[in-house]
């Protein structure tokens, strides 16, 4: 997963995308760029790591030039974490150059990378992303709009994507909309970004989501849009509203807030705790989603699990003593609020289940008298091929356990999911309109081998 930010139209481009990706920190800690244009040529500063890190000296800025900028924030996935895969990628076409910012996960690809190997292509890093650009220097037609159309006709998978020459900022999405991406205007700036929460942050207005399939071109006259794929039934990232976006931004029309409230409503309803003193969530993913729990069951919500924001990746220590006490690092029990009391933890997810394992000993400790755990969301039994860092179905708790079983496993009184069912009808739209392939199975674009996740193991710019 990744964000992404593009500014058109603002002597102070490089700072905005710099602030734009900060609101987005979120999509991606495992590394941050911004590249600029002053209409001749590109200039671009990125870096592993948080964007505090990457952009730690205010100098950096004095070399990003010009009026228009992109950035983006890498996911941290298990794959290769290499700087050179750190994006927004840039390529000399020749007589231009071409910056690339991608969200999402290109999927059938294996071929086209080998056709274009054996063409003589020679690939400096190991993305998805980088097949868009061979792809686009390969491609017929006059302009760089022209080949970029072709090119947006032949590729599939996940993708919201900015590009950025000297003259340009092209925005496109994929016909199926699976990640957001959204659009707003600041006096005559044009800002992209992957969350609302980023406009937010800048002041800009919301004008409108990009839409599935389509294409915004943007530079010094304005804007204009073009449909690029015949729309198709929407298939927005169901998970992106459990788990993945910033509860403040809007997304495929709604307010992610709103959702994890009416997720936590309905998970009382269907999986009420047999008993229960207080509600906690497990921050700060599932916050808003406990409160929901809280409100509809009637029992009183409490922090009770405090979260160190201060902690990034950390090391795999050397002994399982030092292991277990490693879930300490992030999170520690209120231990007044938690003693002595049957204690409800919401969670908005289980993947491979070793955090709330560790999590539910912890609160034992704390002198729970029982724990009872609800996840706003069905179990999470397939890998995502689109752009969510999951891991293969054989690494998915749910992948191979039953529900009692996975109870069992993480040592909780009670363990209840909210239904499938249950996750769309809190949206109030229809199941088609989603992707809810790591529940169901149900992959809107066919993937090569379902069960091969190598195809997505393809490090991605998400
Ligand atoms: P696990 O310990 O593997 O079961 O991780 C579950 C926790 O990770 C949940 O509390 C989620 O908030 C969080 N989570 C859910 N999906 C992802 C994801 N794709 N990448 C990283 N963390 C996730």
């Amino acid at each position: 997963m990744c964000g992404i930010i593009g500014i058109q139209n603002n002597s102070e481009a490089a700072m905005l995308a710099y602030m734009g990706l900060y609101a987005q920190q979120h999509r991606g800690q495992e590394g941050a760029g911004i590249v600029s244009t002053d209409g001749n040529k590109l200039y671009r500063h990125m870096g592993q790591g948080v964007v505090a890190d990457v952009f730690s000296d205010s100098n950096i800025f004095d070399g990003l030039y010009g009026e228009s900028a992109i950035g983006h924030v890498r996911y941290s996935t298990t794959g290769d974490s290499d700087k050179k895969n750190v994006g927004p990628l840039t390529f000399n076409m020749g007589n231009y150059s071409l910056s690339i910012a991608h969200n999402g996960n290109l999927v059938n690809i294996e071929n086209i990378r080998k056709e274009l190997q054996e063409e003589g292509a020679l690939f400096q890093t190991s993305t998805d992303t980088e097949i868009i650009i061979h792809l686009i220097a390969r491609a017929k037609g006059k302009t760089l709009v022209e080949k970029v159309e072709r090119v947006l006709l032949s590729i599939e998978g996940a993708y919201s994507l900015l590009l950025l020459s000297p003259d340009e900022i092209i925005a496109a999405r994929d016909p199926y909309g699976i990640r957001p991406f959204c659009m707003g205007k600041l006096d005559n700036t044009i800002v992209f970004a992957s969350e609302t929460c980023a406009l937010d942050l800048l002041g800009a207005e919301y004008l409108r989501d990009i839409k599935p399939g389509e294409m915004i071109v943007t530079n010094d006259d304005g804007f204009y849009s073009k449909m690029i794929s015949k729309p198709k039934q929407s298939k927005h990232c169901i998970f992106e509203y459990i788990y993945f976006s910033r509860p403040d931004s809007k997304i495929f029309g709604k307010s992610v807030d709103k959702m994890r409230r009416a997720f936590g409503r309905k998970l009382a309803q269907e999986e009420p705790a047999p008993t229960g003193d207080i509600v906690i969530s497990v921050p700060d993913s599932s916050n808003t989603c406990a409160l929901g729990y809280a409100s509809e069951s009637g029992i009183k919500h409490e922090i009770g699990l405090i979260r160190n924001h201060y902690v990034g990746r950390t090391f795999i220590f050397p002994s399982q003593r030092l292991r277990d006490l490693s879930v300490r690092l992030k999170f520690n029990t209120v231990k007044g609020v938690i003693n002595n009391k049957e204690v409800i933890i919401i969670d908005d997810s289980i993947v491979r289940g070793t955090t709330l394992k560790k999590l539910t000993k912890l609160i034992r400790e704390s002198g729970a008298k029982k724990v009872h755990v609800r996840i706003s969301s069905p179990p999470v039994r397939f890998p995502c091929f689109y752009g969510m860092d999951f891991p293969t179905k054989e690494e998915l708790v749910a992948g191979k356990n039953s529900i009692d079983k996975i109870a069992e496993n993480i040592k909780v009184d009670s363990l209840g999911y909210l239904s499938l069912n249950g996750t769309v009808e809190s949206t109030s739209q229809e199941l088609e309109e989603y992707c809810t392939a790591c529940f169901s199975g149900d992959y809107p674009v066919s993937i090569e081998d379902k069960n091969d996740k190598k195809v997505s193991k393809v490090p991605s710019c998400s």
